[in-house]
């Protein structure tokens, strides 16, 4: 038999109840009918690319969103059941990303028998004031209830998404979050430092926000680093660190440039060297789903800037198992303006920046590629 290629499997939920004022993912107001037809749609897509790509097998499976508990978890297990139908049966990583406030009508030891391996709970916070500012519906209460839930169902590979540079946030609050995730033994941490992007309602108002400035944004991150690392957890990407075996596999997938096929609006795949998405529209995609081409970057420098968000950094014998040739001497070049200072470390093995290095990753990382 034929060994089939692994493939990430990433499912968009795009209900929400409400829009929090900073958010730019693709949701819709959780409508209950909707939600069913929506379940039944994306079902249909799983079995048209499970026979389109029969020589791939499902790894991982993400229910991002949005917020998936709101559709319950007899869709989300007839769901899992039609990936694993349609895409393997093997040792799969599960997860699912939840809504502090909204995860009472959910069994979550069903999803567990049904195969769910990893929640994802978006918390930001638990610090009351700054999740008001934040237009979150959630509470810290919220939050110590929906981890009592969580634990309690047997669910044992938990991650909490904190937010960075928020209003009314400084040292002693970012302490407080922390560090109940720290005595909680949150397994995986997500720290995200808050972007106002444009088209969200935080962007009309930027003007406005007391937010804090860069400064003490950066104080914040490298605190976050700092506090982590010595409460036992291993920094692997630029926001997250989870305690040792607890990565996200799913996650790992997109900054590998390994293959991602992503169902529903606004959903994006990589798979067999193409890139396409789903337009960001659920009548689309009840009705006649628009998939469209995305242009690909050169896959070199797509695959050094998305290895240099890592950890690890570029591994060169990796570089070299991926393309087939040894990394382009320009690269590691145009690195070494950096060796002497505390952004970057180039050794024999490849390329790897700092904490302090992460800060300013965009600009080092172009200063590598072009
Ligand atoms: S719950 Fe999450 S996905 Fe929904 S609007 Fe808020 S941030 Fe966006």
């Amino acid at each position: 038999m034929n060994k089939k290629n692994n493939v990430g499997i990433y499912i968009h939920i795009p209900f929400c109840n409400g829009k929090c004022p900073y958010c730019n993912f693709y949701s819709v107001n959780f409508d209950y009918h909707m939600a069913a037809q929506y379940v039944t749609k994306l079902c249909d897509a799983v079995s048209i690319w499970g026979e389109k790509l029969n020589d791939k097998s499902a790894d991982t499976i993400y229910f991002g969103g949005g917020t998936p508990n709101l559709i319950g978890h007899d869709n989300i297990i007839k769901i899992i059941n039609v990936v694993k139908k349609n895409f393997g049966q093997h040792q799969l990583e599960i997860s699912m990303e939840i809504n502090p406030c909204s995860c009472e009508n959910i069994d979550f030891k069903l999803l567990r028998e049904a195969g769910l391996n990893r929640v994802s709970v978006g918390a930001q916070s638990i610090n009351d004031n700054e999740l008001f500012l934040l237009g979150r519906t959630h509470t810290f209460r919220d939050v110590q209830k929906c981890l009592y839930t969580l634990k309690s169902s047997g669910i044992n590979n938990i991650s909490f998404d904190l937010m960075l540079g928020v209003q009314e946030q400084n040292s002693e609050s970012l302490n407080r979050s922390l560090n109940f995730c720290i005595h909680n033994n949150i397994d995986h941490i997500s720290a995200y430092m808050l972007k106002i992007e444009k088209g969200t309602h935080y962007y009309k108002i930027r003007k406005k926000l007391s937010v804090p400035c860069e400064n003490e944004e950066a104080d914040m991150y490298l605190e976050t680093n700092k506090i982590l690392k010595s409460a036992g957890y291993t920094q692997y990407e630029i926001s997250n660190f989870c305690f040792d075996n607890k990565k996200c596999h799913h996650n790992l997938k997109y900054w590998n440039l390994d293959e991602y096929l992503g169902l529903g609006p606004s959903a994006h795949s990589f798979i067999n060297n193409k890139r396409f998405y789903y337009s960001s529209s659920v009548t689309d995609f009840l009705n006649k789903p628009q998939i469209l081409p995305e242009p690909c970057a050169n896959q070199e420098q797509e695959y050094i800037m998305l290895r240099l968000r890592l950890n690890e950094g570029l591994v060169y014998d990796q570089f070299e198992e991926k393309f087939g040739y040894s990394i382009p001497q320009a690269y590691i070049f145009n690195a070494q303006k950096y060796v002497k200072t505390a952004f970057l470390i180039l050794d024999k093995s490849g390329i790897r920046l700092t904490p302090a290095g992460f800060l300013v990753s965009n600009k080092i990382i172009s200063d590598i590629i072009y």
